[in-house]
């Protein structure tokens, strides 16, 4: 069956023409501008990774829906995502990689972080 063009199409379709504008840099340098600090985090195996145990496994991503194969943890990709990347960032910032620390988006952050 196939699948209607779905919710906010407008805001996609302008997010994805400012994408193709101004690249992921430019979207980058945008968040960072806007945001208190950014934490990048390593996006690999997000999809395939399961929030509740952590068990990884492409067999666990079928499309928008997410099924872990070791514990059945069911839920849409999106939210499995989104909970496996909030977790990584705090646990950047607490002995994480020196790669994976916040990137402060000014001056004055950067001497909240020394301090
Ligand atoms: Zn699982």
């Amino acid at each position: 069956m196939a699948e209607g063009p779905g919710r906010n199409v407008k805001a996609r379709a302008r997010l994805n023409r400012e994408i193709l504008t101004t690249g992921w840099g430019g979207r980058r340098r945008m968040v960072e501008y806007k945001a208190y600090w950014v934490i990048p985090v390593d996006p690999r195996y997000t999809s395939r990774t399961c929030a509740a145990c952590g068990h990884v496994d492409a067999r666990s991503r079928r499309a928008r829906a997410f099924e872990c194969v070791a514990c059945g943890h069911a839920d849409h990709a999106n939210p499995n995502v989104a909970r496996i990347i909030r977790r990584q960032g705090p646990a950047l910032l607490h002995g994480g990689e020196r790669s994976g620390l916040p990137t402060p988006a000014s001056r004055e952050t950067d001497r909240e972080l020394a301090a």
